[in-house]
């Protein structure tokens, strides 16, 4: 689902707002969704598509939008649970999986114990 518009509204808004159980997708933040953000930047070409939005509270918008912040969905073409990776501009890694879908696989991404250690831990400075 797409739109020529740069907001997320109508139909798109409530399949994101859905999709992300109307909780902010920052790991750990669980506040009610203020904003339909894109995760590739709309001023970086980013599409308005179901694939590139996230919902967020407005906090974790503004604080995204810190200089050196990096967002990208994980895997764009996959329809299962939504993915969305980021660097902060302490080089430190996130990653935010939206819930399961009612009725949907429960599963997420299958990752070895060692890539979820150095997702949660890896930082890019040496
Ligand atoms: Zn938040």
């Amino acid at each position: 689902m797409e739109s020529t518009s740069r907001r997320f509204d109508g139909p798109l808004a409530e399949l994101l707002t859905l999709r992300d159980a109307g909780t902010c997708r920052t790991p750990w933040c669980n506040a009610t969704i203020r904003h339909l953000d894109h995760v590739q930047r709309a001023t970086d070409a980013g599409p308005t598509t179901a694939a590139n939005g996230q919902g967020l509270c407005e906090r974790c918008n503004h604080v995204k939008e810190t200089p050196g912040w990096t967002t990208w969905v994980a895997h764009p073409s996959d329809t299962t649970r939504h993915e969305v990776h980021g660097v902060t501009e302490h080089l430190r890694m996130t990653r935010s999986t939206s819930p399961p879908l009612p009725g949907g696989p429960t599963g997420g991404w299958d990752y070895s114990p060692a890539e979820l250690h150095l997702a949660s831990t890896y930082t890019l400075a040496t």
